[in-house]
């Protein structure tokens, strides 16, 4: 912990594995795999989790790990509550510890997340890839279990702190491909406005690590900015994302996305279109 410090690390997390990947069927799953044997693997047991979140706050780090699987991130939240009978929930919860991932999620986790204040760095990407019927979630966990990942809608309704991403290699670097995923949920139950999603991925990334007045635009915060082009044209101060027609909304939605003309970080130009 003391090395992440003289690094400079903000946390001590991201990728702290606490199980696997659901493509290879290592993500820890309460229900063994509809196409496969097993309930994949755990990395960490409850003691491990409360063990590094103790250290945390010895050294005033936030944590976080990568879970996917609904045991797994079940383990997570057993080592916050061990972790919270040491500290005190107050003080857990403001260090603003964070899970990676968090796919396969039911009302018991959410409430976990809410209780413990954890921020879900989530990928709405993934819902577009694997989500809905007769793709992968389906296929590792069955339709109805399927229906309950990425429950980002949900989350928020009940005031998750979100901070949505890419994971990239795993998915491409995009931005409002992400934000659109957020609000054109598989399942529709799980939608978010594009509003709320836009939150997610610009404020939502600067809240995860403590920094609550950066990723909007203010009178005398920092130039730091995209410039886009919105070939859908403009509502209500965003970018029009989704299809006119609801029928055409999901991932197939055929609405041309935002391209960045010109990107500024501090007021110094470091992207510009057309110049290399
Ligand atoms: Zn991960």
């Amino acid at each position: 912990m003391r090395r992440g410090r003289e690094l400079g690390a903000v946390g001590a997390g991201g990728d702290l594995f606490a199980d696997g990947a659901l493509g290879s069927r290592t993500a820890h799953v309460s229900q063994a795999y509809e196409d496969g044997d097993g309930c994949g693997h755990g990395y960490l047991s409850a003691a491990q989790v409360r063990d590094h979140l103790l250290d945390c706050a010895a050294h005033g780090m936030q944590g976080g790990f990568h879970a996917i699987g609904d045991a797994a991130i079940s383990t997570v939240l057993d080592g916050f509550a061990a972790a919270a009978r040491t500290l005190g929930t107050e003080r857990l919860r403001a260090a603003r510890h964070r899970v990676e991932h968090a796919e396969i999620m039911n009302k018991r986790l959410i409430a976990g997340f809410v209780e413990f204040g954890i921020v879900a760095s989530m990928q709405p990407a993934f819902d577009r890839l694997w989500g809905g019927t007769g793709r992968m979630y389906e296929s590792r966990l069955g339709l109805d279990r399927s229906l309950e990942s990425n429950p980002m809608g949900a989350m928020h309704g009940v005031g998750v702190s979100l901070a949505f991403g890419s994971d990239s290699p795993v998915t491409p670097l995009d931005p409002w491909g992400s934000v659109r995923a957020a609000a054109a949920h598989c399942n529709p139950a799980q939608r978010m406005s594009v509003r709320a999603a836009f939150a997610a991925h610009t404020r939502g990334g600067w809240r995860a690590v403590h920094l609550d007045n950066e990723g909007v635009l203010a009178l005398g915060a920092p130039a730091t900015f995209a410039v886009w082009s919105t070939p859908a044209g403009v509502e209500r101060g965003l970018p029009v994302l989704l299809a006119e027609d609801p029928e055409n909304r999901g991932p197939a939605d055929p609405t041309p996305l935002p391209v960045c003309r010109r990107t500024v970080l501090r007021g110094d130009v470091i992207y510009e279109e057309g110049s290399s």
